[in-house]
Protein backbone atom coordinates (compact mmCIF):
# COMPACT_ATOMS: atom_id res chain seq x y z
CA UNK A 1 0.00 0.00 0.00
CA UNK A 2 1.10 3.60 -0.57
CA UNK A 3 2.17 5.63 1.48
CA UNK A 4 0.96 8.64 -0.18
CA UNK A 5 -2.58 7.22 -0.43
CA UNK A 6 -5.15 10.06 -1.40
CA UNK A 7 -5.79 12.58 1.59
CA UNK A 8 -9.39 14.24 1.98
CA UNK A 9 -10.40 17.09 0.37
CA UNK A 10 -9.28 20.52 2.41
CA UNK A 11 -12.58 22.22 2.77
CA UNK A 12 -13.65 25.56 4.12
CA UNK A 13 -16.74 25.58 5.57
CA UNK A 14 -18.88 28.52 7.58
CA UNK A 15 -20.01 26.16 10.40
CA UNK A 16 -19.57 23.37 12.69
CA UNK A 17 -22.79 22.03 11.55
CA UNK A 18 -21.33 22.06 7.81
CA UNK A 19 -18.76 20.48 9.37
CA UNK A 20 -20.66 17.81 10.55
CA UNK A 21 -22.66 17.24 7.30
CA UNK A 22 -19.88 16.87 5.07
CA UNK A 23 -18.77 14.33 7.70
CA UNK A 24 -21.75 12.30 7.80
CA UNK A 25 -21.99 12.30 4.16
CA UNK A 26 -17.94 11.20 3.58
CA UNK A 27 -19.16 8.08 5.75
CA UNK A 28 -22.48 7.76 3.40
CA UNK A 29 -20.45 7.66 0.43
CA UNK A 30 -17.53 5.56 1.50
CA UNK A 31 -19.61 3.04 3.39
CA UNK A 32 -22.69 2.97 1.54
CA UNK A 33 -21.69 3.87 -1.97
CA UNK A 34 -18.33 3.87 -3.23
CA UNK A 35 -17.90 0.16 -2.88
CA UNK A 36 -20.78 -0.80 -5.13
CA UNK A 37 -20.22 1.88 -7.74
CA UNK A 38 -18.13 -0.10 -10.39
CA UNK A 39 -20.29 -3.15 -10.34
CA UNK A 40 -23.85 -1.37 -10.87
CA UNK A 41 -22.38 1.18 -13.15
CA UNK A 42 -21.17 -1.76 -15.09
CA UNK A 43 -24.43 -3.42 -14.91
CA UNK A 44 -27.04 -0.24 -15.06
CA UNK A 45 -28.30 -0.50 -11.96
CA UNK A 46 -29.74 2.45 -10.31
CA UNK A 47 -29.27 2.50 -6.45
CA UNK A 48 -32.85 4.07 -5.35
CA UNK A 49 -31.93 2.89 -1.75
CA UNK A 50 -28.94 4.92 -1.43
CA UNK A 51 -31.35 7.67 -2.48
CA UNK A 52 -34.14 6.84 0.32
CA UNK A 53 -30.77 6.85 2.57
CA UNK A 54 -30.00 10.16 1.87
CA UNK A 55 -33.37 11.50 2.31
CA UNK A 56 -33.36 9.66 5.67
CA UNK A 57 -30.43 11.23 6.65
CA UNK A 58 -32.00 14.60 5.81
CA UNK A 59 -29.86 15.09 2.07
CA UNK A 60 -32.03 15.35 -0.71
CA UNK A 61 -33.25 18.76 0.01
CA UNK A 62 -30.64 20.81 1.81
CA UNK A 63 -30.77 24.28 0.26
CA UNK A 64 -34.66 24.68 1.03
CA UNK A 65 -35.84 25.98 3.82
CA UNK A 66 -36.52 23.63 6.62
CA UNK A 67 -39.81 24.53 7.73
CA UNK A 68 -40.98 22.53 4.14
CA UNK A 69 -38.71 19.58 5.56
CA UNK A 70 -35.67 20.80 3.88
CA UNK A 71 -32.04 21.39 5.21
CA UNK A 72 -31.56 25.25 5.27
CA UNK A 73 -28.40 25.14 4.08
CA UNK A 74 -25.92 27.49 1.82
CA UNK A 75 -25.14 26.62 -1.79
CA UNK A 76 -21.18 26.76 -0.28
CA UNK A 77 -22.56 23.88 1.63
CA UNK A 78 -24.52 21.91 -0.52
CA UNK A 79 -22.56 22.09 -3.55
CA UNK A 80 -19.59 20.51 -1.35
CA UNK A 81 -21.84 17.78 -0.43
CA UNK A 82 -22.51 17.12 -3.84
CA UNK A 83 -18.63 17.16 -4.76
CA UNK A 84 -18.40 14.96 -2.16
CA UNK A 85 -21.20 12.41 -3.54
CA UNK A 86 -19.58 12.99 -6.58
CA UNK A 87 -16.61 11.18 -6.02
CA UNK A 88 -18.13 8.00 -4.37
CA UNK A 89 -20.49 7.72 -7.72
CA UNK A 90 -21.62 10.73 -10.33
CA UNK A 91 -25.00 8.84 -10.66
CA UNK A 92 -25.45 9.50 -6.95
CA UNK A 93 -24.42 13.07 -7.10
CA UNK A 94 -25.89 13.81 -10.80
CA UNK A 95 -29.21 12.68 -9.40
CA UNK A 96 -29.28 14.57 -5.94
CA UNK A 97 -28.40 17.99 -8.42
CA UNK A 98 -31.31 16.78 -10.38
CA UNK A 99 -33.35 16.04 -7.89
CA UNK A 100 -32.81 19.31 -5.88
CA UNK A 101 -33.52 20.93 -9.87
CA UNK A 102 -36.74 19.54 -9.89
CA UNK A 103 -37.40 20.85 -6.24
CA UNK A 104 -36.36 24.16 -7.27
CA UNK A 105 -39.69 25.51 -9.15
CA UNK A 106 -42.01 24.43 -6.57
CA UNK A 107 -39.93 25.68 -3.83
CA UNK A 108 -38.87 28.60 -5.46
CA UNK A 109 -42.15 30.01 -7.65
CA UNK A 110 -45.06 27.61 -5.39
CA UNK A 111 -47.94 29.30 -3.58
CA UNK A 112 -47.78 28.81 0.46
CA UNK A 113 -50.52 26.18 -0.11
CA UNK A 114 -48.25 24.79 -2.47
CA UNK A 115 -45.33 24.49 -0.79
CA UNK A 116 -47.37 23.15 2.30
CA UNK A 117 -48.89 20.76 0.52
CA UNK A 118 -45.94 18.81 -1.40
CA UNK A 119 -42.63 20.06 -0.69
CA UNK A 120 -42.31 18.21 2.93
CA UNK A 121 -42.66 14.67 0.61
CA UNK A 122 -40.34 16.14 -2.03
CA UNK A 123 -38.01 17.32 0.37
CA UNK A 124 -36.95 14.30 2.92
CA UNK A 125 -40.35 12.22 2.27
CA UNK A 126 -38.41 9.44 0.45
CA UNK A 127 -39.55 11.07 -3.48
CA UNK A 128 -37.28 10.91 -6.23
CA UNK A 129 -37.64 13.96 -8.75
CA UNK A 130 -36.80 14.45 -12.33
CA UNK A 131 -36.87 17.78 -14.48
CA UNK A 132 -38.53 17.85 -17.97
CA UNK A 133 -37.70 21.23 -20.18
CA UNK A 134 -35.83 18.87 -23.12
CA UNK A 135 -37.57 17.30 -26.21
CA UNK A 136 -36.68 15.36 -29.07
CA UNK A 137 -36.36 17.71 -31.59
CA UNK A 138 -35.59 21.19 -28.50
CA UNK A 139 -32.31 20.84 -26.87
CA UNK A 140 -30.09 23.66 -26.88
CA UNK A 141 -33.51 26.18 -28.21
CA UNK A 142 -35.62 24.50 -25.20
CA UNK A 143 -38.29 27.70 -26.00
CA UNK A 144 -39.29 25.90 -28.92
CA UNK A 145 -40.66 23.22 -27.00
CA UNK A 146 -44.11 21.40 -27.97
CA UNK A 147 -45.71 19.34 -25.32
CA UNK A 148 -48.77 21.03 -25.08
CA UNK A 149 -51.16 21.94 -22.08
CA UNK A 150 -54.77 22.59 -22.92
CA UNK A 151 -56.95 24.23 -20.44
CA UNK A 152 -60.39 21.98 -19.30
CA UNK A 153 -62.04 24.16 -16.71
CA UNK A 154 -59.98 23.68 -13.24
CA UNK A 155 -57.86 20.75 -15.34
CA UNK A 156 -54.98 21.01 -17.75
CA UNK A 157 -54.33 17.99 -19.92
CA UNK A 158 -50.63 17.43 -21.16
CA UNK A 159 -49.85 15.83 -24.37
CA UNK A 160 -46.18 15.46 -25.43
CA UNK A 161 -42.88 13.88 -25.27
CA UNK A 162 -40.02 14.78 -23.23
CA UNK A 163 -36.37 13.92 -24.05
CA UNK A 164 -32.97 12.91 -21.80
CA UNK A 165 -35.10 13.20 -18.98
CA UNK A 166 -32.81 11.93 -15.74
CA UNK A 167 -35.23 9.47 -13.60
CA UNK A 168 -37.65 9.26 -16.21
CA UNK A 169 -40.02 6.40 -16.15
CA UNK A 170 -38.89 5.59 -11.95
CA UNK A 171 -39.13 9.43 -10.48
CA UNK A 172 -42.17 9.92 -8.40
CA UNK A 173 -43.26 13.43 -9.82
CA UNK A 174 -41.97 15.61 -12.95
CA UNK A 175 -41.11 19.26 -13.21
CA UNK A 176 -43.01 19.53 -16.38
CA UNK A 177 -42.28 22.55 -18.60
CA UNK A 178 -45.40 22.38 -21.19
CA UNK A 179 -46.62 25.01 -24.00
CA UNK A 180 -50.06 26.80 -22.80
CA UNK A 181 -50.19 29.77 -25.20
CA UNK A 182 -47.94 31.44 -27.88
CA UNK A 183 -44.48 29.99 -29.59
CA UNK A 184 -41.70 30.80 -27.99
CA UNK A 185 -40.45 31.44 -24.39
CA UNK A 186 -43.73 33.12 -23.35
CA UNK A 187 -46.08 30.11 -24.18
CA UNK A 188 -44.76 28.52 -21.46
CA UNK A 189 -46.28 26.81 -18.42
CA UNK A 190 -44.33 24.45 -15.63
CA UNK A 191 -46.52 21.94 -13.69
CA UNK A 192 -46.10 19.42 -10.86
CA UNK A 193 -46.61 16.03 -12.36
CA UNK A 194 -47.14 13.16 -10.18
CA UNK A 195 -45.48 9.91 -11.35
CA UNK A 196 -48.14 7.56 -10.73
CA UNK A 197 -49.92 10.19 -13.06
CA UNK A 198 -52.52 8.20 -15.62
CA UNK A 199 -51.00 8.78 -19.20
CA UNK A 200 -47.43 9.51 -18.08
CA UNK A 201 -45.15 6.73 -19.36
CA UNK A 202 -41.32 6.29 -19.14
CA UNK A 203 -39.75 4.46 -22.07
CA UNK A 204 -36.96 2.37 -22.07
CA UNK A 205 -33.46 4.07 -21.17
CA UNK A 206 -31.28 5.27 -23.44
CA UNK A 207 -28.24 2.92 -24.06
CA UNK A 208 -25.41 5.50 -23.13
CA UNK A 209 -21.60 5.38 -23.25
CA UNK A 210 -21.32 6.05 -19.30
CA UNK A 211 -23.45 7.16 -16.23
CA UNK A 212 -25.45 4.08 -17.00
CA UNK A 213 -26.64 3.37 -13.65
CA UNK A 214 -28.64 7.26 -13.72
CA UNK A 215 -31.57 6.16 -16.29
CA UNK A 216 -32.55 8.66 -19.05
CA UNK A 217 -35.75 8.10 -20.88
CA UNK A 218 -37.99 10.00 -22.40
CA UNK A 219 -41.16 10.68 -20.84
CA UNK A 220 -44.62 10.21 -22.68
CA UNK A 221 -47.30 12.58 -21.47
CA UNK A 222 -50.61 10.84 -23.26
CA UNK A 223 -53.42 13.14 -21.98
CA UNK A 224 -51.96 13.62 -18.59
CA UNK A 225 -54.86 15.58 -16.14
CA UNK A 226 -53.08 17.90 -13.59
CA UNK A 227 -55.57 20.18 -11.33
CA UNK A 228 -54.87 24.00 -11.89
CA UNK A 229 -53.25 23.75 -8.58
CA UNK A 230 -50.45 22.00 -9.69
CA UNK A 231 -49.46 24.37 -12.29
CA UNK A 232 -46.28 26.49 -10.50
CA UNK A 233 -45.83 30.22 -10.69
CA UNK A 234 -48.62 32.11 -13.61
CA UNK A 235 -49.22 30.87 -17.05
CA UNK A 236 -46.58 32.14 -19.45
CA UNK A 237 -43.67 32.02 -16.79
CA UNK A 238 -42.64 28.71 -17.02
CA UNK A 239 -39.57 29.25 -19.09
CA UNK A 240 -38.01 31.75 -16.46
CA UNK A 241 -38.55 29.47 -14.03
CA UNK A 242 -36.84 26.89 -16.36
CA UNK A 243 -34.02 29.31 -16.74
CA UNK A 244 -33.42 30.28 -13.03
CA UNK A 245 -33.35 26.70 -12.19
CA UNK A 246 -30.34 26.07 -14.56
CA UNK A 247 -28.72 28.97 -13.11
CA UNK A 248 -28.25 26.63 -10.11
CA UNK A 249 -28.72 23.32 -11.23
CA UNK A 250 -25.45 24.09 -13.30
CA UNK A 251 -24.01 24.91 -10.38
CA UNK A 252 -24.73 21.62 -9.24
CA UNK A 253 -23.29 19.81 -12.36
CA UNK A 254 -19.98 21.98 -11.33
CA UNK A 255 -19.77 20.62 -8.38
CA UNK A 256 -20.18 16.99 -9.85
CA UNK A 257 -17.85 17.59 -12.27
CA UNK A 258 -15.18 18.60 -9.37
CA UNK A 259 -15.75 15.27 -7.46
CA UNK A 260 -15.51 13.00 -10.37
CA UNK A 261 -12.17 14.95 -11.17
CA UNK A 262 -11.02 14.08 -7.74
CA UNK A 263 -12.25 10.88 -7.89
CA UNK A 264 -9.79 10.59 -11.05
CA UNK A 265 -7.34 12.54 -9.62
CA UNK A 266 -6.76 10.10 -6.20
CA UNK A 267 -6.80 7.28 -8.51
CA UNK A 268 -3.73 8.34 -10.41
CA UNK A 269 -2.27 9.84 -7.82
CA UNK A 270 -2.93 6.11 -6.19
CA UNK A 271 -1.68 3.59 -8.88
CA UNK A 272 1.57 6.03 -9.86
CA UNK A 273 2.81 5.60 -6.92
CA UNK A 274 2.41 2.28 -6.52
CA UNK A 275 3.68 1.26 -9.98
CA UNK A 276 7.54 0.66 -10.86
CA UNK A 277 9.30 0.77 -13.89
CA UNK A 278 12.91 1.68 -14.36
CA UNK A 279 13.35 0.74 -10.78
CA UNK A 280 11.24 3.54 -9.86
CA UNK A 281 7.39 4.34 -9.27
CA UNK A 282 6.38 6.38 -11.87
CA UNK A 283 5.21 9.12 -10.09
CA UNK A 284 9.02 9.90 -9.57
CA UNK A 285 9.17 11.02 -12.88
CA UNK A 286 8.59 14.84 -14.27
CA UNK A 287 6.54 13.58 -17.02
CA UNK A 288 4.33 12.41 -14.56
CA UNK A 289 4.33 14.80 -11.61
CA UNK A 290 3.70 17.58 -13.99
CA UNK A 291 1.07 15.99 -15.13
CA UNK A 292 -0.51 15.47 -11.50
CA UNK A 293 0.43 19.05 -10.75
CA UNK A 294 -1.73 20.27 -13.31
CA UNK A 295 -4.91 17.62 -12.78
CA UNK A 296 -4.62 19.07 -9.27
CA UNK A 297 -4.49 22.32 -9.87
CA UNK A 298 -7.02 22.73 -12.28
CA UNK A 299 -9.50 20.89 -9.72
CA UNK A 300 -8.54 23.48 -7.17
CA UNK A 301 -9.28 26.31 -9.18
CA UNK A 302 -12.59 24.88 -10.19
CA UNK A 303 -13.42 24.33 -6.70
CA UNK A 304 -12.90 27.68 -6.07
CA UNK A 305 -14.69 28.81 -8.86
CA UNK A 306 -17.86 27.04 -8.11
CA UNK A 307 -17.46 27.79 -4.33
CA UNK A 308 -17.47 31.59 -5.16
CA UNK A 309 -20.64 31.49 -7.75
CA UNK A 310 -22.28 29.66 -4.71
CA UNK A 311 -21.06 32.63 -2.20
CA UNK A 312 -22.89 34.69 -4.51
CA UNK A 313 -25.56 32.65 -4.78
CA UNK A 314 -26.04 32.50 -0.90
CA UNK A 315 -25.74 36.71 -0.31
CA UNK A 316 -28.72 37.10 -2.90
CA UNK A 317 -26.19 38.53 -5.57
CA UNK A 318 -26.88 37.84 -9.46
CA UNK A 319 -24.38 34.73 -10.47
CA UNK A 320 -25.74 33.71 -13.27
CA UNK A 321 -22.20 34.41 -15.51
CA UNK A 322 -20.29 32.80 -12.17
CA UNK A 323 -22.50 29.86 -12.49
CA UNK A 324 -22.10 29.60 -16.29
CA UNK A 325 -18.05 29.94 -16.36
CA UNK A 326 -18.04 27.45 -13.11
CA UNK A 327 -20.28 24.72 -15.19
CA UNK A 328 -17.83 25.32 -18.56
CA UNK A 329 -14.17 25.38 -16.40
CA UNK A 330 -15.35 22.49 -13.79
CA UNK A 331 -16.72 20.52 -16.70
CA UNK A 332 -14.02 20.72 -18.95
CA UNK A 333 -11.67 19.94 -16.10
CA UNK A 334 -13.60 17.14 -15.14
CA UNK A 335 -12.88 15.75 -19.25
CA UNK A 336 -8.71 17.00 -18.91
CA UNK A 337 -8.08 15.39 -15.49
CA UNK A 338 -10.36 11.99 -16.33
CA UNK A 339 -8.01 11.48 -19.70
CA UNK A 340 -4.86 12.09 -18.27
CA UNK A 341 -6.35 9.51 -15.31
CA UNK A 342 -5.97 7.04 -18.38
CA UNK A 343 -3.05 8.18 -19.49
CA UNK A 344 -1.39 8.05 -16.68
CA UNK A 345 -2.41 4.27 -15.60
CA UNK A 346 -1.10 3.08 -19.26
CA UNK A 347 -2.46 -0.49 -20.70
CA UNK A 348 -4.72 -0.86 -17.21
CA UNK A 349 -6.51 2.60 -17.55
CA UNK A 350 -7.80 1.49 -20.87
CA UNK A 351 -9.81 -1.54 -19.04
CA UNK A 352 -12.63 -1.49 -16.80
CA UNK A 353 -10.64 -3.23 -14.22
CA UNK A 354 -9.60 -0.01 -13.17
CA UNK A 355 -11.97 3.20 -12.78
CA UNK A 356 -10.65 5.39 -14.63
CA UNK A 357 -12.01 4.16 -17.89
CA UNK A 358 -15.62 4.75 -16.64
CA UNK A 359 -14.81 8.38 -15.15
CA UNK A 360 -13.47 9.37 -18.27
CA UNK A 361 -16.94 8.25 -20.43
CA UNK A 362 -18.60 9.50 -17.22
CA UNK A 363 -16.94 12.76 -17.54
CA UNK A 364 -18.15 13.64 -21.17
CA UNK A 365 -21.57 13.95 -20.33
CA UNK A 366 -21.12 16.44 -17.77
CA UNK A 367 -20.37 18.69 -21.23
CA UNK A 368 -23.45 18.09 -22.36
CA UNK A 369 -26.20 18.33 -19.73
CA UNK A 370 -28.08 21.44 -18.56
CA UNK A 371 -26.67 23.47 -21.60
CA UNK A 372 -23.83 22.47 -23.47
CA UNK A 373 -20.18 24.31 -23.09
CA UNK A 374 -21.46 25.97 -26.31
CA UNK A 375 -24.32 27.21 -24.58
CA UNK A 376 -22.22 28.17 -21.40
CA UNK A 377 -20.11 30.23 -23.86
CA UNK A 378 -22.94 31.50 -25.60
CA UNK A 379 -24.29 32.90 -21.75
CA UNK A 380 -21.01 34.19 -20.57
CA UNK A 381 -20.81 36.14 -24.01
CA UNK A 382 -23.28 37.51 -23.24
CA UNK A 383 -22.74 39.07 -19.78
CA UNK A 384 -19.22 40.22 -21.57
CA UNK A 385 -19.73 41.28 -24.40
CA UNK A 386 -23.70 42.34 -24.63
CA UNK A 387 -26.32 40.92 -27.02
CA UNK A 388 -25.65 39.84 -30.27
CA UNK A 389 -27.19 41.59 -32.79
CA UNK A 390 -26.80 44.85 -31.87
C1 LIG B 1 -27.43 11.81 -19.77
C2 LIG B 1 -28.29 13.00 -20.05
C3 LIG B 1 -29.17 13.44 -19.08
C4 LIG B 1 -30.02 14.53 -19.33
N1 LIG B 1 -30.94 14.88 -18.38
C5 LIG B 1 -31.88 15.83 -18.69
C6 LIG B 1 -32.96 16.11 -17.79
O1 LIG B 1 -33.05 15.54 -16.68
N2 LIG B 1 -33.91 17.02 -18.15
C7 LIG B 1 -33.85 17.67 -19.35
O2 LIG B 1 -34.74 18.48 -19.62
N3 LIG B 1 -32.84 17.42 -20.24
C8 LIG B 1 -31.86 16.52 -19.93
N4 LIG B 1 -30.83 16.26 -20.81
C9 LIG B 1 -30.81 16.94 -22.09
C10 LIG B 1 -29.66 17.93 -22.23
O3 LIG B 1 -29.93 19.06 -21.45
C11 LIG B 1 -29.53 18.24 -23.75
O4 LIG B 1 -28.94 17.08 -24.33
C12 LIG B 1 -28.69 19.45 -24.01
O5 LIG B 1 -29.36 20.61 -23.57
C13 LIG B 1 -28.37 19.61 -25.50
O6 LIG B 1 -29.49 19.44 -26.30
P1 LIG B 1 -29.43 18.43 -27.54
O7 LIG B 1 -28.89 17.14 -27.04
O8 LIG B 1 -30.76 18.42 -28.19
O9 LIG B 1 -28.35 19.03 -28.52
P2 LIG B 1 -28.59 20.19 -29.63
O10 LIG B 1 -29.24 21.36 -29.00
O11 LIG B 1 -29.24 19.58 -30.81
O12 LIG B 1 -27.09 20.57 -29.98
C14 LIG B 1 -26.26 19.85 -30.90
C15 LIG B 1 -24.91 20.55 -30.96
O13 LIG B 1 -25.09 21.91 -31.45
C16 LIG B 1 -24.55 22.83 -30.50
N5 LIG B 1 -25.35 24.05 -30.54
C17 LIG B 1 -26.70 24.17 -30.48
N6 LIG B 1 -27.08 25.46 -30.55
C18 LIG B 1 -25.92 26.18 -30.62
C19 LIG B 1 -25.62 27.58 -30.71
N7 LIG B 1 -26.58 28.49 -30.71
N8 LIG B 1 -24.31 27.94 -30.79
C20 LIG B 1 -23.32 27.03 -30.77
N9 LIG B 1 -23.55 25.69 -30.70
C21 LIG B 1 -24.83 25.28 -30.62
C22 LIG B 1 -24.59 22.12 -29.16
O14 LIG B 1 -23.66 22.66 -28.25
C23 LIG B 1 -24.26 20.69 -29.57
O15 LIG B 1 -22.87 20.55 -29.69
C24 LIG B 1 -29.95 15.20 -20.57
C25 LIG B 1 -29.03 14.79 -21.55
C26 LIG B 1 -28.20 13.69 -21.30
C27 LIG B 1 -27.24 13.25 -22.37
Amino acid sequence: MSDRAPQPVERQLPTEEARDLLALVREIAQREIAPKAAEEEDAGRFPREVFTLLSESGLLGLPYPAEHGGGDQPYEVYLQVLEELATARLTVGLGVSVHTLASYALATYGSKQQQVEHLPAMLGGGLLGAYCLSEPSSGSDAASLRTKAVREGDTWVLDGTKAWITHGGIADFYTVMARTGEDGPRGITAFLVPGDAPGLSGAAPERKMGLKGSPTAQVHLDGVRVPDGRRIGEEGQGFSIALSALDSGRLGIAACAVGLAQAALDEAVRYATERRQFGRPVADFQGLRFMLADMATQIEAGRALYLAAARLRDAGRPFAKQAAMAKLHCTDTAMKVTTDAVQILGGYGYTADFPAERYMREAKVLQIVEGTNQIQRMVIARHVAGPEGR
